[in-house]
């Protein structure tokens, strides 16, 4: 008989390392398992070329204060290198719109007060949300008094939006990026650039119903740096993945790398422990999976397991990534028209018809040879991911469908050469200070990561798929049909993003349980 644990997490992600340490922190004996030679899944820093790293995930927008003080990750060595970038949508033709928070520049006064009015409408929206990101979601029909209570306090905080308020809540919850932008803006650069995070990670574009507000808001659901902030964290995401982890451990948490968990161990309907790929059995009261939901339930678990209904929903999760990344190795800075210095976030993408274009290609499983992208340099904030006068461009570019006709091994060159010859549209000279370059296409993501599909949110976070409903029913409130077993990843409530809420929903439940 192998050593007993409280709990088994399957997966070193950021989620299963913030499970980790608000369970270890409640004197629980845990084992995190973990398949790759490296913590933190795609919120791991990685030397991508010879001197030169990078993470997947390379901003911190959802930070939640609550978590980075209550498993002190600042003690753990967690820290800011920017505590809020501005955002500035470029055109490639030197124009240049910059936005942070309540403050835009570079649009004419129509649009300047219709932004303000926009933000404060975001603010109040997002400050409904607010409450339920970092709680168990409520469950249908359970007849819970806590889950009645949940329900009431968010329709209360609805309520007490105010009449015209609130009407403008249950519309726009609904609408397409394209509509909210055109009903607040006039100009194209800025309604492109403001709807970038409605849209990326996400099966979704400008014009796609539904799900873009709601993406919107969670995107919003940070605090470290306020309302709508950009913290760039200092040393890539790893530093706050090695802080959730030297925090687990320091509470007594044992962490194993290249483990791959094989299955679940199921014993009269049960959990009781996994079993690895060398045929390893270890038992634990509880067995908790940072993986997405199909590895979790289809893989691990396996369908034998479940009731056909619910292997059927889990099976229709919207799992195919669309995004890529690219990251290059720079021997200069490069020179971005309409800017003096790079230093911010950069959304290049002229238009939201632009956007659009690009995704109707994704439709047809290939690519535009136009890419949007986000960018971000942030070896000008942060000398530790490249030596003296080298530079780190991290570029998240939409639309890269997983599925791409006839393999990416086929496309790898061209894809890349599309996204060289975009950059150099904006950024003039730019391919003669590349020394080398990494592209992870969602394929790529979910080999390198054990990601289904290679998605940002381990399956498409949308209205069908969120709260008491993410990743379905049945599976909410972090647990399973399966007694013992639950979810901790971005499939779970409330969704991916780093923000390490996944992770700590799963361990209050099991908290919560004990009591
Ligand atoms: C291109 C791209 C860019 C992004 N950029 C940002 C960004 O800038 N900011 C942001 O906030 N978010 C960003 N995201 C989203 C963010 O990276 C994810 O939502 C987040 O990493 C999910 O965290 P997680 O801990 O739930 O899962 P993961 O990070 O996916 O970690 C899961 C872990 O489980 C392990 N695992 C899986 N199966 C097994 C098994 N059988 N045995 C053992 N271990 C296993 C994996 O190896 C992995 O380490 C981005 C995503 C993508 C795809």
């Amino acid at each position: 008989m192998s050593k007993q644990y409280d709990a088994i997490i399957i997966g070193a992600g950021h989620n299963g390392l913030a499970c980790a340490g608000y369970l270890a922190r409640d004197n629980k004996k845990v084992l995190v398992l973990e398949a790759n030679n490296f913590i933190g899944g795609m919120a791991a820093t990685r030397e991508f070329a010879p001197g030169f790293h990078a993470s997947v995930a390379h901003t911190l927008p959802q930070g939640q204060s609550a978590l980075i003080s209550d498993l002190s990750l600042k003690k753990h060595g967690f820290e800011l290198a920017a505590k809020n970038l501005d955002t500035t949508a470029l055109d490639g033709e030197g124009n240049a719109i910059t936005f942070n928070g309540k403050s835009v520049k570079g649009v004419d006064a129509n649009d300047q007060k219709s932004y303000g009015e926009y933000q404060s409408l975001l603010k109040k929206f997002a400050k409904v949300l607010k409450p339920t990101w970092n709680k168990r979601a409520p469950r249908i029909g359970g007849g819970e008094i806590k889950d009645m209570i949940t329900f009431a306090k968010f329709g209360w905080d609805v309520r007490t939006l105010g009449r015209d308020t609130m009407r403008e809540f249950t519309r726009m919850i609904f609408l397409p990026a394209q509509d909210m932008m055109d009903e607040h803006f006039d100009n194209p650069l800025l309604k492109a650039g403001l709807s970038w995070d409605y849209n990326v990670g996400n099966i979704l574009a400008p014009r796609s119903p539904n799900n873009a507000v709601l993406n919107q808001l969670l995107k919003l659901s940070g605090d470290v740096s306020g309302h709508g902030g950009l913290p760039l964290p200092k040393g890539g995401m790893g530093s706050f993945v090695n802080a959730l982890a030297n925090s687990a451990k320091t509470s007594g948490t044992e962490i194993r790398l290249n483990t791959r968990v094989k299955r679940v161990v199921i014993e009269n309907h049960v959990a009781v422990g996994v079993e690895l790929e060398d045929g390893e059995i270890i038992h634990a009261k509880r067995i908790i999976s940072n993986a997405d939901p199909k590895t979790s339930f289809l893989k691990l678990l396996g369908a034998a397991n479940l009731e056909i209904q619910f292997t059927n929903r889990i099976n229709r999760l919207r799992t195919e990534g669309l995004v890529a990344k690219v990251h290059l190795a720079l021997n200069a800075l490069p020179n971005f028209k309409g800017m003096t210095k790079p230093e911010g976030r950069m959304i290049l993408a002229p238009s939201m018809q632009y956007i659009e274009n690009a995704y109707d290609q994704s439709k047809y499983r290939s690519y535009a040879e136009d890419l949007p992208m986000e960018v971000v340099i942030p070896t000008l904030h942060d000398k530790t991911l490249a030596a003296e006068g080298k530079h780190v461009l991290s570029a998240t570019i939409q639309y890269a469908p997983r599925d791409v006709e006839g393999g990416w091994d086929k496309h790898r060159d061209s894809f890349m050469k599309n996204v060289i010859a975009t950059l150099e549209k904006f950024a003039p000279g730019i391919g003669d200070c590349i020394e080398a370059s990494e592209l992870l296409t969602p394929a790529d993501l979910e080999q390198q990561f054990n990601v289904e599909g290679g998605h940002w949110h381990h399956g498409e976070f949308a209205i069908d798929s969120w709260w008491m409903n993410r990743p379905t029913y049945g599976a909410s409130q972090s647990k399973t049909p399966v007694s013992g077993f639950y979810l901790c990843g971005a499939g779970s409530h409330p969704g991916g993003g780093i923000m390490g809420a996944a992770g700590a929903n799963a361990a209050r439940a099991i908290i919560a349980e004990d009591k």
